[in-house]
This record gives C-alpha cells, structure tokens and sequence, in this order.
C-alpha cells in the first residue's frame, strides 16, 4: 500500500481574499410589495428591466406581494410573471398592509441580498446598482437616506421630524432619519429577521435593530409616478404608535413618575388643609377645588389607562401568535 503525504498549507505565505474560490454568481431579490398599484406597473416593469440590463454581472429575481389589491395588480403581475421566470408572484388572502407584504417578500426572498422596492418608483433604481457596489466591498446593509423630502407635504415633513425626535429619547434603539425600508440587505441580516418572532412588524424598527456593518447612501426622492399614496393621515399616525410601543416602555414608566409627583402635591396639600382646619375651623366651602381635583385626576387615569392599554393590546395580539400574513397563492 502506498501512502500519499497529505497536503500541508503553506503557512509562511497569507491568505488573500483572492485566493478564495469565486463564488458563482451572485443573486439579487427585489421585494416589491404591490397594493393597488395597476397604473405603476408599467414603469416598474421597464425600470427594472433597464436595471437588470445594466447590472448583468448578477442574477435577479423580483418577489412581488399583492397585499389584497381590488384593482388588476395581480393580474398584470402575474402576466409579468408568465413572460419573465424573473419575476414570482405571492398573492395575499387579503390587504395585511406594507409591513406584512415586506415580511412575506422577505420570507420568500432567495437572493444573497434582499431590497424592498416600493411600486410607484419613489426610490429611484439609479440608486441600486451603487447599493451593490457598496454590497460587494463588504457592507451588510446599505441604507439609503433621503435628503430631500420636499414631494411630501408640509404635515407629513414637520410630523416625520417630530416622530423621529421623539423616537430618538424614548426609545432603545436609534432609528437612522430619513431612511424608509429602501435599502439593501445581504442574506446573513435577511436570515436575522427571518428569526424575529414578533408579529407586530415595525419594519424600520426591526432594521435598525439587528444591526450589522451599515452603509448609508444619499438620494433626492421622487414624486409618487402613478396612482396615489395608500398611507392616509391616520394610517401614519397608527404607524408612528407602532414604532413607540414596539421598542420603547417610557411611556408606560412616564405615569409612575405623574403618580408620584401628584402623590407628593397631595399630602403637600392634605397638609395645608388638616392644619387650616385645625387652627381656622371647619371650612364649608371649597366645591370649585374638589371639583377641579376630580376631574383632573380623573382625566390622568383614563390616558394612563389608555396607554396600558396599547401594550396589553400589543400583548394581546402576540399571544395568539397567529401569522403575519396569508398566502392565497403563489405565480
Ligand atoms: N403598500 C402595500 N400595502 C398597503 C399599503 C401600501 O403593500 O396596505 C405598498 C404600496 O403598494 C407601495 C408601498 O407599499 O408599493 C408604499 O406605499 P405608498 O407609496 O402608498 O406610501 P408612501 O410612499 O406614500 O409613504
Ligand atoms: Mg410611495
């Protein structure tokens, strides 16, 4: 029997990244999620192509979720899917809104690096092949930071910013500002949130929270191509309490430091009253204090409550654990 030495690596000599196997091509998912959004797709459609064109050193696939549209988006995406093997379809039972149909696109996502794409075009694709360039020097996530909001309106600016702010103090976590779900994401994050079980999904939220080596890109946002907004004044105010109650408690740790200051005012005052009383009498009148007491008080324990109610709402909802979302069917 003859026995051949084992190979021994030469260790004088460093290992370079070069040296590595090439991995083989590399592949790129886009998550569009898609509400309503028939008269964007045309112009999504040729973006992305003229994208793909451009960029033929990577594979892509395009994971778009109809989130329960009632117009013929999921008939023109299925089209688009019967022509182009690029483009997968996940149709939703119903509308489960953005941050569901994300969570899905991401789930079904098979690329090594994920970017949610909104369907009317306001994150320019220009921007995509720099995110990839950025991707393949090393970075982890690529953000990409609005620097001028002026297609928003004055409110949804001055209520951002304010959002933001407020954000910053309560909460654990720093949400970058100006930085919507546009971004790219390598796989090893994908599979991070892939892993968070929470089924209340502050995207943005989640983003930030799973860290990472992060890049961040400038752009200027364009104005919607087609069709309209489908985030009403009330549907973003919902969304700015989503993202103070899934990672903050200050609100609910603000009503034990009012409970003990009112404490502390009211034996103040019991004190004045006992001694007055003590010294001057029985004092009849005083309506108008008791009843201003009353309703103050009474006031601050109904928002207190209030905002124990949003968490244990919160709480509520996880415990019955039912899923994000769910799949009619996929093209
Ligand atoms: N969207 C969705 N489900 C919803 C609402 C919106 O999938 O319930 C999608 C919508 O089709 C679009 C993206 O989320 O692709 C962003 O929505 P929109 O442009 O209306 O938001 P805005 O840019 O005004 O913040
Ligand atoms: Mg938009």
């Amino acid at each position: 029997m003859v026995l051949t030495p084992t190979p021994v690596m030469n260790l004088e000599q460093p290992v370079t990244l070069q040296d590595l196997p090439v991995a083989v091509r590399r592949k790129v998912s886009i998550v569009v999620p898609c509400h309503n959004e028939s008269e964007a797709i045309p112009e999504l459609h040729t973006a992305l192509l003229g994208l793909f064109a451009q960029l033929s050193a990577y594979d892509f696939e395009v994971i778009c979720v109809d989130d329960g549209s009632s117009d013929d988006t999921l008939l023109q995406l299925v089209t688009l899917a019967r022509r182009d093997r690029r483009f997968h379809v996940i149709e939703l039972s119903r509308n489960f809104g953005k941050e569901s149909a994300l969570t899905a696109g991401l789930n079904e996502a098979t690329g090594d690096a994920v970017i949610p794409f909104d369907a009317d075009l306001q994150d320019p694709p220009e921007l995509i092949p720099r995110m990839i360039e950025e991707w393949a020097a090393g970075a982890e996530v690529v953000l990409a930071r609005r620097v001028d909001r002026t297609q928003d309106g004055f409110l949804k600016r001055k209520s951002a910013e304010l959002f933001y702010q407020f954000h910053e103090k309560l909460s654990t976590i720093s949400l970058p500002e100006n930085v919507g779900d546009f971004r790219l994401i390598d796989r090893i994050v994908v599979d991070v949130l892939k892993q968070l079980p929470e089924h209340h999904r502050f995207m943005k939220g989640l983003f930030a929270w799973v860290g990472f080596r992060t890049v961040t890109l400038d752009y200027k946002r364009n104005a919607r191509a087609r069709g309209t907004t489908k985030f009403s004044g009330w549907k973003l105010w919902n969304f700015a309490i989503e993202g103070f109650t899934s990672f903050s408690t200050a609100p609910l740790k603000f009503w034990s430091y009012v409970g003990i200051l009112g404490a502390l005012t009211t034996l103040l005052y019991a004190l004045v009253v006992v001694l007055r009383t003590l010294i001057y009498g029985v004092d009849v009148p005083g309506y108008a204090s008791l009843l201003v007491a009353i309703l103050f008080i009474g006031s601050l324990q109904l928002i207190s409550v209030g905002v124990l109610g949003e968490y244990i709402g919160r709480i509520y909802m996880e415990a019955k654990n039912r899923p994000v979302y769910v799949i009619r069917k996929r093209y």
